[in-house]
């Protein structure tokens, strides 16, 4: 399971990673906000209206779910029924803390910026937010950067190949087999 705050490079790195680690597969959360260009139902989210998502609610159907920056997400359990041995879940702070009550097993693991000031930068560089949205989303930032000492793991992001290479390694350890060489 894989945690940090928005803007830290959580996407590129969980890309990276799975490049390299083939028997992992990415679990589709659930999210009542809209989807961004170029993002499909069914592959970056389900992308649910919110009587849906409170209806899933109600039914049980959710591992872990939270609201982040005026929208909800959440991981359904039907996510986990996958034939593959292991799930990687990207989710924000609460959802992550439900995984540890859920799955205490599950290897945690929280993505840092080098600095604070990197997540506006990024944040407001890559131009999918709304100036609103980007100052909700660092307030909730600032929040969680509070709690990553919860985690077992924590990697900062200061190096692309460098952090990659350090979260291979670690999901080597559950995933039982040799991971792919970094490319070339
Ligand atoms: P975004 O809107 O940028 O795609 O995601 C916003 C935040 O929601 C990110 O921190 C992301 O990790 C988190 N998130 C994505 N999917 C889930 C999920 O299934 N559960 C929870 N709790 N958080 C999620």
């Amino acid at each position: 399971m894989v945690t940090g705050p928005s803007g830290v490079g959580k996407g590129t790195l969980i890309r990276a990673l799975m490049d390299r680690v083939p028997e992992l597969e990415l679990s589709v959360s659930a999210t009542t906000r809209a989807p961004r260009a170029g993002e499909e139902d069914g592959r970056e989210y389900h992308f649910l209206s919110p009587e849906d998502f409170a209806r899933r609610v109600e039914r049980g159907d959710f591992l872990e779910h939270a609201s982040y920056a005026g929208n909800r997400y959440g991981t359904l359990r039907s996510e986990l029924e996958r034939p593959t041995p292991v799930v990687l879940l990207e989710v924000e702070l609460q959802g992550a803390r439900q995984v540890r009550e859920a799955m205490p097993g599950a290897l945690r693991v929280f993505i840092e910026p080098p600095s604070g000031g990197d997540l506006r930068t990024r944040l407001e560089g890559r131009g999918l937010d709304s100036p609103e949205d980007v100052e909700n989303r660092l307030e909730v930032a600032w929040e969680e950067l509070a709690a990553a000492h919860e985690f077992e793991h924590r990697i900062v992001n200061d190096d692309l190949a460098r952090a990659t290479d350090e979260l291979v390694g670690l999901v080597a350890t559950i995933v039982g087999t040799q991971p792919r060489g970094a490319p070339q």
